[in-house]
């Protein structure tokens, strides 16, 4: 179906405009006469239909892909709205016969290049620099040189100072390029700033609209749809901005580790999702923050984490072409989409649409190759930790980095999970999970599936960290260095692994206090096959008398 929102479309120079790249602040959208320009949107069901998303994911994506659409015809930009039933490449085939030359932004998933290639080889489409970026290919292979280890430090640093940002006199604001060790605190109800509860947004006839679409065509779909909670305008992603800029920065880094039943949120600005579809540029968001009169600490541990740690994903993906390209040898790729495990929870399966994309790389460095427990998909674990951070993802589609990173892929990691299902999973999951984004964060850093590529680590913990930094063993029916099966499982997990991780020098200390424990190894067995197997956890199944 095609919907033209300007009838003068002869005579303009056409863009198509993915998903993903929602801004007239980069590219042709910013700098070309909008009477001049045409887009070309798409709203593709068969994308939906690849993997089974977050409903509030796909209410998101098709919300302010419309707006989009309305806010640019409002300028004067001509609008070819289409709603696909096929890949991408389907729906632009012969576009170029009618509107002439259509070009695009490099998209930023590579799923998506794949299915544009042929129309590039054509001629039919063509490619030109995505200005959303904060840094060139060339600038990160310069931070690398003589093909040094890829390493976000010494890459954060070469931008820092390329940049400009936060820097002083060519040296870094606040005497450091690091001020990690400040941002360590564990949060204390009645005794720290209160976490403000994250913004609503007004309602309007085409969130409305999208949400009645949600519920009649993607019903099968999991997750919560809560349009209250989603932005969709620009203006809804400008008031979502003012009020992290107001709330959260200035207690976002000291307490950027921190995790609390009492907000999911706590000072994050849950703004990823926004800047992963371009409607916050992240340019903006890092000259707001460098300008703020709050904490070095906070303002270096946010900027950090865009100007950093995201841009360097970005690059380590397109490196290595999504890590099918390792160092040694090709990695083996998935033949399909992945579903995260729905299908085996549901029992209802999940029939992907013909004409996909392959699933991706199945790195595995640690030969990790367990199922992932039903427990990601809603059911009871037994761990309070667990539980309570699995039950937000499906509330709101959305949790931050330390639960991401020390919960979800800490106990997958431990249970030796599937590197690929945990990155499925967290693809379908997370209202901002893309392909150049999950792969690196999930596969690299969270389950060390890359293995020293650009992580120097596992990042794995027994129950002292989750205590130290949480509260949720207040509410657990276990207890932290008693009961709690997340110690043994961390003791095990060395063991089974000390062959490939006994030389790795940031382990050193660990190892000196492992040893091979029979009973470590019990727990594991016994955790991982109740786990998988959908039961709850209690002291007496996982410590059963002997
Ligand atoms: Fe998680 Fe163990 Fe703490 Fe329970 S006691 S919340 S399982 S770390």
């Amino acid at each position: 179906m095609i919907e033209d929102r300007q009838h003068d479309s002869a005579n303009r120079n056409w863009l198509f405009v993915p998903y993903d790249q929602l801004s007239a602040g980069i590219g042709p959208l910013a700098t070309e006469d909008p009477r001049t320009l045409g887009i070309v949107v798409i709203e593709n069901p068969w994308k939906a239909a690849l993997r089974p998303y977050h409903k509030q994911k796909l209410a998101l994506v098709i919300g302010n892909l419309r707006h989009f659409a309305l806010e640019q015809a409002e300028r004067g930009v001509a609008v070819r709205h289409i709603v696909a039933q096929g890949p991408y490449r389907s729906a632009l085939s012969g576009l170029a016969h009618s509107l002439g030359p259509v070009r695009v932004m490099r998209p930023a998933e590579r799923e998506l290049r794949a299915d544009l290639q042929p129309l590039f080889d054509s001629g039919e489409l063509c490619e030109i620099a995505h200005e959303g970026w904060l840094s060139t290919r060339e600038q990160f292979l310069a931070s690398h040189p003589n093909g040094a280890r890829y390493l976000l430090e010494r890459f954060y640093r070469f931008m820092r100072k390329a940049s400009g940002v936060l820097m002083e006199n060519g040296r870094p604001a606040g005497g450091d390029f690091n001020f990690d060790k400040e941002n360590r605190s564990a949060f204390k109800a009645g005794r720290d700033p209160i976490p403000q509860p994250p913004p609503s947004f007004p309602s309007d006839p085409v969130k409305e609209e999208a949400g009645r679409l949600i519920e009649r065509v993607y019903a099968h779909h999991p997750g919560k749809l809560n349009l209250d909670s989603l932005p969709v305008t620009a203006a809804d992603a400008e008031h979502h901005w003012q009020w992290a800029l107001a709330n959260c920065l200035p207690w976002f880094g000291k307490y950027e580790d921190a995790m609390y039943s009492g907000s999911s949120t706590l000072f994050h600005t849950r703004i990823s999702a926004l800047l992963n579809l371009h409607r916050l540029l992240p340019a903006r968001i890092v000259r707001d923050v460098a300008a703020l009169d709050i904490a070095i600490a906070s303002k270096e541990g946010f900027i950090r984490q865009i100007l950093g740690w995201r841009e360097f994903m970005h690059h380590v993906h397109e490196e290595t072409d999504g890590f099918r390209k390792m160092p040694d040898a090709n990695a083996e790729v998935a033949v399909s989409p992945g579903d995260g495990g729905y299908g085996r929870w549901s029992g209802a399966g999940w029939e992907g649409p013909a004409d996909c994309s392959d699933g991706g790389s199945l790195v595995s460095t640690l030969g990790a190759d367990a199922p992932l427990p039903p427990a990601y998909w809603g059911r009871k674990s037994g761990l309070n930790c667990l539980d309570q951070v699995i039950a937000g993802v499906w509330e709101e589609g959305w949790s931050h980095h330390i639960t991401r990173l020390m919960i979800l892929s800490n106990l997958a990691c431990l249970l030796d999970v599937s590197p690929r299902e945990l990155t499925d999973w967290f693809w379908v999951a997370y209202i901002d999970a893309y392909d150049w984004v999950v792969e690196p964060n999930v596969l690299g850093l969270g389950t060390f599936a890359t293995g020293q590529l650009f992580t120097t680590k596992p990042y794995v913990s027994g129950a002292n960290y989750i205590h130290r930094m949480s509260d949720y063993c207040e509410g657990c029916r276990f207890v932290p260095g008693k009961t709690c099966p997340f110690t043994p499982l961390y003791w095990a997990f060395l063991d089974r692994h000390r062959p490939l991780l006994e030389g790795n020098q940031r382990l050193r200390i660990m190892y000196r206090g492992a040893r091979s424990d029979g009973a470590h190894q019990d727990v594991f067995e016994r955790v991982r096959e109740l786990l998988v197997a959908g039961e709850e956890l209690t002291p007496s199944n996982v410590h059963p008398p002997t």
